[in-house]
């Protein structure tokens, strides 16, 4: 009978959904701990002039390990850190580290750092980053905010506000995984961006050959060139796929061609000594 067999589904879908709930309620009770208890660090992926090869900067890419549950991905605990409402902390740690670190580099080497939409809901936030800036002696320039595109899309002109602010105070903003969103081009002229970082999605369609990804790939850099912004390619894999975006006129390039991301002390050595040609032989 149809009640049954309602029955029946309703019996089969629930335990597995309880698990998922369980899960994430683990998961979250784990990070809320994760900093006191040392459980995160900084990794530090490098940044590279495309035409020089030369080293621009890191970006800092958040890593958490838990006894229990291994290396969780930030794609899984950063959302999680979201919805919990442990972005912030969590988002202020990793400034203040990510600052700290970088203080110690040679003073031509940048450092960006990842913010989510929820920061900028912060008023505070602005006061969290100039105390980053002063207890770390970082210069502003030295450092680069990077958002999505979904900032604009939560609270619009609040957010807008916060990062002319930023902007102020003489720190970088970058566009991260640009077309992956809803793209929307009012708010590249309202904001001014350093830099606009194209999705990985674009290079590696480009690089197999995908028509639309390579228009993608010159329209944005057109658009960022005469707005005078800078064009970081993501994700860029091989040799012929930095060739590729170099030749379509990207400024930047990261990826695990030039350098997967790194753990601090090699990141700091390498900020060090540069970028050391021979060794890639
Ligand atoms: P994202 O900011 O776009 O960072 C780039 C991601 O691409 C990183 O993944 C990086 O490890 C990966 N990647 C870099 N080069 C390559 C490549 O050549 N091939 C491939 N397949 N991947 C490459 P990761 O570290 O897993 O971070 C994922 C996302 O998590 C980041 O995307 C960012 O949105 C978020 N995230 C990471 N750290 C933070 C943080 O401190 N705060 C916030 N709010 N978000 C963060
Ligand atoms: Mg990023
Ligand atoms: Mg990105
Ligand atoms: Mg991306």
């Amino acid at each position: 009978r149809a009640k049954d067999a309602g029955r029946g589904v309703y019996h089969a879908y629930e335990p597995e959904l309880h698990v998922q709930a369980e899960e994430r309620r683990v998961l979250e009770m784990a990070l809320r701990q994760a900093l006191e208890k040392n459980e995160m660090h900084l990794h530090y992926q490098p940044v590279v002039d495309a035409g020089t090869g030369n080293l621009k900067g890191f970006e800092a890419l958040l890593r958490w390990h838990n006894p229990q549950f291994g290396n969780v991905s930030p794609v899984k605990f950063i959302p999680l850190a979201e919805d919990a409402r442990l972005i912030q902390p969590i988002g202020e740690w990793v400034l203040r580290t990510a600052c700290a670190e970088a203080a110690q580099w040679p003073s031509e080497v940048r450092i960006a750092v990842n913010v989510s939409p929820d920061q900028l809901q912060n008023p505070n936030f602005v006061t969290v980053v100039t105390s980053a800036l002063a207890s770390s002696g970082l210069s502003a320039e030295r450092l680069e905010l990077e958002v999505t595109e979904s900032v604009f899309m939560h609270e619009g002109l609040g957010a807008t506000k916060v990062l002319e602010r930023i902007l102020d105070l003489g720190v970088r903003l970058s566009l991260d995984d640009f077309g992956t969103g809803y793209s929307s081009l009012g708010y590249l002229s309202r904001t001014r961006f350093s830099s606009i970082k194209i999705d990985r999605s674009f290079v590696q369609g480009a690089s197999q050959g995908v028509k639309e990804a390579i228009a993608i790939i010159r329209a944005v850099v057109a658009l960022a060139q005469s707005l005078g912004m800078a064009t970081t390619a993501e994700g860029v894999e091989t040799e012929a796929e930095h060739r590729m975006v170099q030749d379509l006129g990207c400024t930047k390039v990261q990826g695990y061609y030039f350098g997967r991301p790194l753990p601090v002390e090699e990141a700091r050595a390498l900020a060090r000594r540069g970028w050391d040609t021979s060794a890639a032989a």
